[in-house]
């Protein structure tokens, strides 16, 4: 999200006069846009702020202003404590607010320091300026869209509610529009983004709150839309519908990711995750029931407070019986303000290393083991950009593997059938396969 909310901004900042500039030697004004979601990446915000203040005072050397801008959740849970702790910053913009950038600038040029984080109640997107053509075109082929933002789940460990809000949705024709601009100028894949997406509920054409299922099938008809994914998903919100768009749409992709945090019901409950390990499994299975060739990643935290070497053991267990394809795993780190952080057996740091370690090695063995299954296999393969060799490029295999292949620029953008002749650490290898071209759903469902 935050890699869309930054190209919203430099959007944003097109009619005030700013383009964008390949390093912050050159620039006038700084953006950092910034993850609250654990310490470290918070951390992280200080010692980059440290960085740019000495391009900043050698900007000044040259008898040139330049002005820092703090973004994003940090921004928005931090505020003004940004300015006390770093005064060279000038102006600090929550998540909300990023659409008032042009004003907020307008005063820092002279000579205030600026501080929003308010929640507001005018909607951003409707003020947000629309990305040029150009723009869309050299971010490549594959986009990101927010269609929800924020969450009322409240787990115990997680800032989202209190840095994004509550959970609200964009209306279906403001998403349409959105995409249909995005397909003109030649994207090919679009990645529908919230903190829990399969929470949408917006407004639809006929008045009526829609479901991400819905939108998911109106958007497969826009011109131009080879491949939709969504993310990230909450268990609890994998209804009916969506199960169904899984096994109608050839465009969704038959890969899901769906995160789970930990295989102990005892951890679930404390974590406030609304769902068991019952309940996840049963998820899994219905999607698995209308579409066979789904594969599943998710984010695991381990060391929650209280967590147990037993209670660990059913997370490693549960990888073992879905085997994921990939996942993201993190080290529970407490957050200001949120619950868990005020629970007494927090877990010690040397523990929560040993089964991170662990949980990681497990989680590798699973995507080897998924991704060697695809030697000898014909996929289809969405053609991004060029690869590093001469006369090579890159593409992304339905479960968003890297695939290289030997092929002419031309095919930038394009499906094609691939046959896989070696699968290397991080990408597959393959040849472009000499076949009729097959519908890309045949298997689906059998
Ligand atoms: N909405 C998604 C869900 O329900 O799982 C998660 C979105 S959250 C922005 C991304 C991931 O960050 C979470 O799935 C969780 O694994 C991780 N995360 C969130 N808070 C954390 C914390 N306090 N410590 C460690 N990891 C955390
Ligand atoms: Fe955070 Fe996801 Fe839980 Fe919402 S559902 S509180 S975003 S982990």
């Amino acid at each position: 999200m935050n890699v869309y909310d930054s190209h919203r901004m430099a959007d944003t900042l097109v009619p005030a006069g700013f383009s964008e500039t390949a390093s912050p030697e050159d620039a006038d004004l700084v953006i950092l846009n910034t993850c609250h979601i654990r310490e470290k990446a918070a951390d992280k915000v200080y010692s980059e702020i440290g960085r740019i203040r000495e391009i900043k005072e050698a900007a000044a050397r040259d008898g040139r202003r330049m002005l820092i801008a703090v973004a994003g959740c940090v921004a928005q849970a931090e505020g003004k404590e940004i300015i006390r702790r770093a005064s060279t910053v000038d102006l600090v913009v929550g998540s909300q607010n990023y659409h008032r950038l042009p004003t907020m600038i307008a005063r820092a040029q002279s000579g205030e320091k600026v501080v929003d984080t308010e929640f507001p109640v005018e909607d951003k997107f409707d003020v947000l300026a629309a990305p040029k053509r150009n723009a869309i075109a050299k971010r490549g082929i594959s986009a990101f869209v927010t269609v929800q933002e924020g969450c009322d789940k409240f787990c115990t460990f997680c800032v989202v509610p209190y840095t994004r809000g509550a959970e609200v949705s964009r209306p279906v024709e403001k998403i349409v529009a959105e995409v249909e601009r995005l397909t003109d100028a030649g994207v090919r894949e679009l990645t529908l983004i919230g903190q829990n997406v399969n929470a949408y509920h917006g407004i639809g054409p006929d008045g009526i709150p829609s479901t991400l299922g819905k939108l998911l099938r109106c958007l497969a008809q826009v011109p131009g839309i080879m491949r939709l994914r969504y993310t990230t998903s909450h268990p609890r919100d994998m209804n009916d519908d969506l199960v169904a768009a899984h096994a109608e749409l050839p465009a969704l992709m038959p890969y899901v990711h769906l995160p789970v945090q930990s295989g102990s019901d005892r951890i679930l409950a404390a974590m406030n995750r609304r769902h068991t390990r019952r309940g996840y499994l049963g998820v899994i299975s219905r999607l698995r029931a209308g579409r066979s060739d789904l594969a599943f990643t998710s984010d695991f935290i381990v060391g929650f407070p209280g967590e147990t070497e037993a209670d660990f053991r059913d997370t490693l267990a549960l990888i073992d019986e879905i085997g994921f394809a990939s996942a993201y795993s993190f080290m529970y780190s407490a957050r200001p303000g949120t619950p868990a952080a005020e629970m007494d057996d927090q877990v010690p740091q040397e523990e929560k290393s040993e089964r991170l370690q662990r949980l990681q090695a497990s989680i590798t063995r699973h995507q080897r083991g998924f991704n060697a299954g695809f030697a000898g296999r014909t996929i289809d393969v969405l053609l991004e950009k060029p690869g590093r060799l001469p006369g090579q490029l890159v593409g992304r295999s339905p479960y968003l593997q890297a695939v290289q292949i030997m092929a002419p620029a031309k095919l930038i953008g394009s499906v094609q059938r691939v046959t896989i002749t070696e699968v290397g650490s991080n990408s597959l290898f393959g040849t472009i396969a000499n076949e009729m071209r097959a519908p890309a759903f045949a298997a689906a469902g059998a």
